[in-house]
């Protein structure tokens, strides 16, 4: 079981401005600043990591945020919604926060038997809190006005929209290790018993639809997780047997990544539970420093000056 893919590691996505950004996502939901850096191939702009205390795989969203960059549009090949695990007597509580914050959310819906409500950041990032019945352990991140009675748990799923189910459903079930769970029209749920949570896919089908736009409010890929960089190089391996490209093992400071764009469209990275996100700071300290990866520490001066001001 040991080297099996464990559900979600992270998923990235685009934002436009910083202080936005980190604002609705630690103040309004609640989530832990986890790590503040700069994208490595573009230090000018932030890398910001929200999640739980640790930033445990499973929890952890991503975003670059590029001041005045556009507004991206959800489409075919793309991851077009996130989960949230929520608890199950929370929607209400949710509903009537996003309210007073002016958060766009819809009524609370069902679907697959758990509720449900559908959200959006203030880039248009579609959002779901699920409040599974099926009891999530993990112990989730408290801020000062969430918490653990309504705080989110890490994800639920990740939704990929798709012109077809089938040659992504095969990445999923033969090189991933997911299962077919059921279908409710056009969306499809796919599971992965190696985990307790985090793990589903869901795929909706949506024969015809036009490519999505990936700009600010749109997901840019979706990682899964695996135990340490000798399995992600068996995996590596193995995507390679299946006739896709996939890039070299690619070290991200906090975990390491290996990159492949499923035939579907949606780009998919595999990425390591070692080394974490306390490598460079204390626990306790963790989003509090502008940390850069040591390439860019000369330059830490002139980074700082061109980085958006947060507070
Ligand atoms: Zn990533």
């Amino acid at each position: 079981m040991e080297n099996r893919i464990l559900g979600l590691h992270h998923i990235t996505a685009i934002a436009g401005n910083a202080k936005q950004n980190l604002d609705f996502y630690t103040k309004v939901l609640g989530q832990r600043f986890v790590k503040k850096t700069v994208n490595f191939d573009d230090p000018g702009t932030y890398h910001f990591y929200f999640g739980d205390e640790k930033g445990t795989p499973g929890s952890i969203l991503t975003f670059f945020p590029w001041a005045g960059v556009r507004r991206g549009q959800n489409g075919a090949g793309m991851a077009t919604g996130i989960g949230y695990s929520v608890p199950v007597d929370s929607l209400e509580f949710w509903k009537e926060r996003f309210k007073r914050f002016n958060v766009k959310q819809d009524e609370i819906g069902e679907r697959f038997g758990e509720k449900y409500l559908h959200f959006q950041d203030p880039d248009g990032l579609q959002l779901d809190f699920i409040a599974s019945e099926n009891e999530d352990k993990r112990k989730p991140w408290e801020s000062d006005e969430i918490k653990s009675a309504h705080a989110t748990k890490g994800f639920h799923s990740v939704t990929l929209t798709l012109n077809k189910v089938e040659p992504t459903a095969k990445v999923l079930t033969d090189i991933l290790g997911y299962k077919l769970l059921k279908h409710e029209g056009n969306r499809y749920r796919f599971i992965t018993d190696a985990i307790d949570n985090a793990g589903i896919v869901d795929i909706i089908e949506a024969p015809g639809l036009g490519r999505g736009i990936n700009s600010a409010g749109t997901n840019h890929h979706v990682a899964f997780r695996v135990k340490d960089d000798n399995i992600l190089m068996e995996y590596r391996e193995k995507v390679l047997s299946k006739g896709l490209d996939i890039t070299p093992k690619i070290d991200r400071d906090y975990f390491f990544s290996l990159y492949f764009r499923e035939p579907g469209g949606v780009l998919f990275e595999l990425a390591t539970e070692n080394p974490g996100f306390d490598k460079d700071e204390p626990l306790s300290e963790l989003g509090t420093h502008l940390k850069l990866p040591k390439q860019y520490e000369p330059a830490r001066k002139e980074i700082e000056k061109v980085l958006p001001q947060l507070d």
